[in-house]
């Protein structure tokens, strides 16, 4: 059945790269780690929420003008080897670039150096008191930190391209979770320090790489029991054409991987929020609320971090339309003030226990090349679905795929 689509498949544009979560993902996470945090860290995120979840996809908005940023985004782990590669890429970076060299590290993708890397900035910001760097840092670790959760993050066969499977990158990370995010449980654990961002860094990528077998293997069950007029759904732009799966698989897919891409979405958030609150720990642990104008969360804030708060410990926000994400392309409401850096005294909170030894934030690595990377900005398309009962067409918006 593949072979009567192969030259269709061949006439199609070539849509890979190395992706992201998609927009809704990466806002989704980043909005749900606040919830995650403590108290003398939370009313700080709160304020600036909206700006935060703004910010989280600036990396993937870059990658078409910064020909250094998309290696950031994700590590190849099975260019180095098929077999227990992590026993074969050092942890260190410097190490890394002895073994490989810094170019080959380029190509393969860095996103564990840059998640140590960014945690560090994020570090000096809270240093510095920099309210500005606190959100980007913030907003911009916790998208790689996301980006690593992503199995598809961590193989050459980044879209399933060398699979005759190509679209499954944003199928699994765009499609699934903004289609699905009601039935997912994404409740978990609140933040806690991370005495070595470089090596959980390492451990999130094992795990993610542990789930590739089963991302591919699912998606060719599905493809089995499917007949191919059914799989794909063919959009037209600027006078190419390109294939994604169609509903009718993701719904399949779903069934068969939902699990794996809520467990992901479910980690991530605590991941995240675990780091802004080391990277606040190690920068001497300011008192946020002296860098907020006004100081405290206004009755009305506090009210509405409640009623979120209790959403997020039931699971309902996506039901309760509370997420960010939910609410397409819109602009911050109320712009937050954001204050530069200032001179205010670290103030010791009691809420977050001390812990020892600083994390080894690892070396600053080489930016990675462009590749194949390409951000698709929003645009209006025509859509058109084969299905049994014939073709529809039907006018949509693309969601971004940012990659
Ligand atoms: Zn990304």
């Amino acid at each position: 059945m593949k072979k009567l689509f192969l030259p269709v498949a061949l006439a199609l544009l070539a849509v890979g790269s190395a992706g992201a979560w998609g927009f809704f993902g990466h806002r989704l996470i980043t909005q749900v780690a606040v919830y995650r945090l403590p108290g003398s860290l939370q009313g700080f995120y709160f304020r600036h929420m909206a700006e935060l979840v703004r910010q989280s996809t600036a990396p993937d908005e870059r990658r078409n003008t910064d020909p250094d940023e998309a290696g950031r985004h994700f590590i190849d782990m099975d260019h180095y080897s098929e077999d227990n590669p992590f026993g074969k890429v050092p942890q260190d970076y410097a190490a890394a670039v002895e073994k490989f060299s810094a170019d080959t590290l380029k190509k393969y993708g860095t996103v564990p150096w840059v998640i140590a890397e960014y945690t560090e900035k994020l570090t000096n910001a809270f240093r510095e008191r920099d309210t500005v760097d606190i959100i980007k840092y913030s907003a911009e670790l916790g998208h790689y930190v996301s980006d690593a959760y992503v199995p598809l993050h961590t193989t050459i066969n980044y879209d399933g391209q060398l699979t005759n499977q190509a679209g499954l990158h944003s199928l699994w990370e765009s499609a699934l979770p903004e289609k699905y995010i009601a039935e997912y449980n994404i409740t978990y654990e609140p933040a806690s320090y991370v005495k070595d961002p470089l090596a959980e860094a390492w451990g999130t990528v094992q795990r993610s790489y542990g789930f590739l077998t089963e991302t591919f293997d699912r998606a060719g069950k599905v493809e089995r029991a499917m007949p191919g007029p059914e799989r794909y759904t063919f959009s037209h732009l600027y006078g190419k054409t390109q294939r994604r799966y169609s509903d009718a698989f993701a719904a399949e897919y779903e069934k068969l991987v939902g699990g794996m891409v809520a467990n992901r979405l479910k980690l991530a958030p605590t991941a995240v929020a675990s780091l802004w609150l080391t990277a606040w720990q190690n920068g001497g642990k300011p008192d946020l609320n002296q860098l907020m104008t006004p100081n405290r969360l206004s009755k009305d804030e506090k009210a509405r971090l409640e009623t979120e708060l209790a959403a997020a410990k039931k699971n309902t926000l996506a039901q309760d339309h509370l997420l960010l994400a939910q609410r397409a392309e819109k602009r911050v409401e109320n712009p937050d003030e954001i204050k530069a850096a200032q001179e205010t005294p670290a103030v010791q909170a009691e809420d977050v226990p001390e812990t020892a030894d600083a994390p080894d934030p690892g070396a600053t690595p080489a930016a990675a090349p462009a590749a194949a990377a390409k951000t698709a900005a929003p645009v209006k398309i025509k859509t058109k679905s084969k299905g049994p009962s014939g073709s529809t067409k039907t006018k949509t918006t693309s969601t971004s795929i940012p990659w």
